[in-house]
């Protein structure tokens, strides 16, 4: 299997960056075929601008959406672009490992996402029509990959339970998830999240690499999150709510998970 890491954390001595370097040990020793998009050694830029496209006049107005759209049908897209790209392509599955920073990823990672996700890549995939509403939410240019969050916290497991002053971990996630990683087709995993890393020892570490490991070598064979298909009958097109007889009673994000 080949695997993707994007991996967001400014120090490779970090807790991160050693289970970065478990995680690609334990998977080449698996026999997988890793590469990591680390991207502060990358130095990724994370704004979205006109120098996204090798074209862009400054006379022009620059719109994001179209800039991203020519430039990436034209083969105008920098080479950063499109060199993410290409290893998107060539995963089977993608690791997104970040720490939690402010409810959600480091913003270097966002950046690779508004960046990489370009128009015709990521989304504005598929034709619109009464039955279906272009390619995307479990269809579109990542269908067949598999993709999981690896997220360490500061805060404790029951924080982020279904009571926890922070919010529930599925309701924090679920715009990466379900925006991010089932918009443009993942099969999107269940997040491996370690809380409380600030409270780490050389036992816990031990007992964190386990878990983890366990994870990786289960990559293949984990069911995904069963979140609903769009185009798949759940959906009314082109209003995109959830039919009256589909999780009747349920709102919010819990409701697009079948
Ligand atoms: P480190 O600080 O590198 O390490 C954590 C612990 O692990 C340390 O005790 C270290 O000694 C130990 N350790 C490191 N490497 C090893 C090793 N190889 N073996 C054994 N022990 C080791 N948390 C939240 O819960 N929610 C938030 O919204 C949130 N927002 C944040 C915003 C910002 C800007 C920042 C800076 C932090 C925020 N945090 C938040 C906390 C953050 O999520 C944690 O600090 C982070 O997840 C810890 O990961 P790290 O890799 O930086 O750990």
């Amino acid at each position: 299997m080949n695997v993707l890491i994007v991996y967001a954390h400014p120090e490779p001595r970090s807790l991160n960056g050693a289970l970065r370097d478990f995680a690609v040990q334990r998977l080449e020793a698996a026999g997988h075929h890793v590469q990591v998009s680390d991207l502060y050694a990358m130095q990724w830029k994370a704004a979205v601008d006109g120098d996204d496209s090798l074209v862009h006049e400054a006379s022009t107005p620059f719109n994001p959406s179209l800039a991203s759209k020519h430039a990436f049908e034209n083969g105008q897209q920098r080479a950063d672009i499109a060199r993410e790209q290409d290893k998107l392509r060539w995963a089977d599955t993608v690791i997104l490992q970040f720490p939690l920073w402010w409810f959600s990823m480091p913003a270097i990672m966002k950046g690779w996402i508004d960046r990489v996700y370009a128009y015709g890549f990521a989304y504005g995939v598929g034709e619109h029509s009464d039955a279906r509403w272009g390619l995307r939410y479990g269809e579109g240019s990542m269908a067949g990959k598999r993709a999981m969050l690896v997220v360490t916290t500061g805060g404790w497991d029951s924080h982020y339970s279904p009571r926890g002053i922070n919010g529930p971990i599925d309701d924090i996630l679920f715009p990466i998830q379900h925006g991010m990683l089932f918009y443009p087709g993942f099969d999107v995993l269940p997040p491996h999240v370690i809380y409380r890393a600030g409270r780490m020892d050389d036992a816990r570490f031990e007992q964190t690499t386990r878990e983890l490991g366990e994870r990786l070598d289960t990559l293949a064979t984990t069911p995904p999150i069963p979140f609903r298909r769009q185009n798949y009958g759940q959906y009314e097109i082109p209003a995109l709510t959830l039919k009256d007889d589909v999780a009747p009673g349920k709102r919010g994000f819990a409701a697009h998970i079948g």
